[in-house]
């Protein structure tokens, strides 16, 4: 399909190359207070590259452990409250009258105050996890008053507040380094590091050309930082028909207290002292946050760890962080001397000069042309087989991908399984897959169990759901790999751990359980006391379900004999409930 088509068909669907907008905050004179009285040492830092995102906070270390206590940065009211066995895990937000929002994550407990505004919202909805926008019963706070407690809670690895600020009416997450306040807390004078540069052809798209790059590693000589021993460089071997030059940079930065790595605020690339392309993240869009897969080099960063910030950026990438997005150089006026810098939020910088020579004329064969067949990610791509489809919109990828499909009949599935593309490429939103049905199963067969797994390169299964319409399973599935169908018909299967029939619980302070589902995974949990519900919490590291038998739950048991009666449902409506005799 020619360049043309499918620009037209892409741009009805999907707004991009949004520009750079300054946020018109008065960020020297806003004085917030600090979230913790500890030293303020960081483990991670706001626009870091992290899996899929950029990091959109400050990750605060909490010396190791949990129950450090977290103080309101300023007077304001808690507008929303979050418990997940997942993400930020519990967290609470602070609206504030300055147009400013913060928010604390990871967290372990909270005062007394704030966990019965929780509790409430888990008794009304029957459930552990929540994420409710507080209207009523809200908690006016002031500016330093205890809020909650630190912790590991939720995608946490090691215990550490997740500290953001947002503005409050976009949502957009504000770099709180931006703020004097908190630059003169938290102190650097450490320059950002440099490791490699490299080079890429590209299609005028900003499509990274497959086999066109090359990578210099960089060099600190007596504090300047260089690349091919200051020679200049010929990139002849990359010039490919119908391309252009792009360069990325593996830059990144640590901060004077800790060894971690982090983010680099800003960086800039000038030819012949004309800037050609500027990055600065200040602010981050959640809606857009995951096209940092669009913005480093994936394959960089999937294979060899190595965070490449891309100075040229593709037709499909909406990300609001470059202030100057000129970066696709035509390989005619690629010759010249190029000076890189990057810079931290403290104005630490480096820099980085080199020189290009110009490439020889030959241009060789650009492999999208070739007799390999592509899908490119500003088209709307069908593909449509007997019994295996796809329906993907603009902008779900990143990069063309090429077209693998391998269907595969011997396997012990209810259909054989289909593979499109690789799993590792990653994938921005949902697309449609349909499988069709098998035609002989037998008249009784439960078609509405049937889902689609997509399986990963070492052979696990995930279920991804799926509907039934006539003859076929569909679902918005994210990711490419190998697919197929399966039934679900089995429903969950619950296991006390600490009690059983008849058992005397006294002493006891919680009662725990397994819940295990054998494949579309455990969606719904209930327990009831006495047949009153009663909380009953994922322990996710642990893969327990505690039910805590505290000062809600223990009024509710009688002297001698009582019930706890558990309900547990899959992703396809096979329900379990479970009932036991306990003695208190
Ligand atoms: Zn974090």
């Amino acid at each position: 399909m020619s360049h043309l088509i499918r620009l037209f068909i892409f741009l009805p669907l999907i707004s991009f190359g949004q520009s750079y907008e300054p946020k018109s905050i008065n960020f020297d004179e806003i004085d917030l207070a600090a979230p913790m009285s500890i030293p303020l040492i960081l483990s991670g830092n706001f626009g870091e590259m992290r899996g899929n995102h950029f990091h959109s906070g400050l990750d605060i270390k909490t010396e190791g452990v949990v129950g450090k206590k977290i103080f309101a940065i300023e007077d304001g009211y808690i507008s929303r409250v979050r418990i997940s066995p997942w993400g930020y895990g519990k967290a609470i937000y602070i609206d504030h009258p300055n147009g400013l929002t913060s928010l604390y994550a990871h967290l372990s407990r909270f005062p007394a105050a704030v966990d019965s505004i929780i509790y409430a919202q888990q008794k009304k909805q029957e459930s552990h996890t929540i994420d409710e926008i507080v209207l009523t019963d809200s908690i006016f706070v002031k500016k330093g008053d205890l809020i909650a407690f630190s912790g590991n809670s939720g995608s946490s690895y090691a215990p550490h507040l997740h500290f953001e600020i947002r503005e409050t009416v976009t949502e957009h997450a504000l770099n709180p380094l931006l703020f004097n306040c908190y630059r003169k807390m938290i102190s650097d004078k450490r320059p950002p590091r440099l490791s490699g540069v490299k080079f890429y052809a590209i299609t005028p798209e900003g499509y990274m050309i497959p086999g066109k790059t090359k990578y210099f590693s960089c060099q600190e000589k007596a504090g300047k930082w260089v690349i091919n021993n200051n020679q200049p460089i010929d990139l002849s071997s990359l010039v490919t028909e119908n391309s252009k030059l792009g360069i990325g940079f593996h830059t990144t930065d640590k901060l004077d207290a800790a060894n971690n790595v982090c983010g680099v605020h800003h960086t800039t690339l000038l030819k012949d002292d004309i800037q050609k392309h500027e990055q600065q993240i200040d602010y981050i869009d959640f809606e857009h946050n995951r096209f940092l897969n669009s913005h480093q080099d994936y394959w960089a960063f999937k294979q060899e760890k190595k965070n490449i910030h891309k100075h040229f950026s593709t037709i499909i990438n909406p990300l609001e962080i470059y202030p100057q997005n000129d970066g696709k150089i035509n390989w005619t006026e690629a010759a010249g001397n190029y000076s890189f810098t990057a810079k931290d939020v403290h104005g630490n910088s480096i820099m980085l000069q080199f020189t290009l020579t110009a490439p020889s004329n030959e241009a060789k064969p650009n492999p999208f042309n070739s007799n390999n067949r592509y899908f490119f990610p500003d088209s709307v791509n069908t593909f449509m087989k007997e019994d295996f489809q796809l329906l993907i919109e603009p902008a779900c990828f990143y990069e063309p991908l090429q077209v693998i499909y391998r269907v595969d009949s011997s396997n012990k599935y209810l259909s054989p399984t289909y593979q499109f593309g690789e799993y590792s490429v990653p994938v921005q939103r949902k697309f449609d897959v349909r499988i069709k049905v098998p035609e002989n199963l037998p008249e009784d067969f439960p078609l509405y169990k049937i889902g689609i797994g997509l399986i990963s390169d070492r052979g696990y299964l995930s279920f991804k759901g799926g509907d039934y319409v006539d003859g076929w399973i569909e679902s918005a599935i994210r990711g490419f790999g190998t697919y197929t169908l399966v039934v679900d018909t089995i429903a969950p299967v619950i296991k006390p751990l600490d009690f059983n029939e008849g058992k005397t619980i006294t002493k006891y302070r919680t009662l725990e359980m397994a819940i295990d589902d054998n494949l579309s995974g455990v969606w719904t949990f209930k327990s009831y006391l006495n047949d009153t519900w009663v909380l009953t919490i994922y322990d996710r590291p642990k893969q327990r379900y505690i039910i805590p038998l505290d000062e809600r739950s223990k009024p509710l048991l009688k002297k001698g004999n009582n019930t706890i009666r558990i309900f547990a449902e899959d992703g396809k409506g096979n329900e379990r409930e479970v009932s036991y005799t306990l003695i208190y």
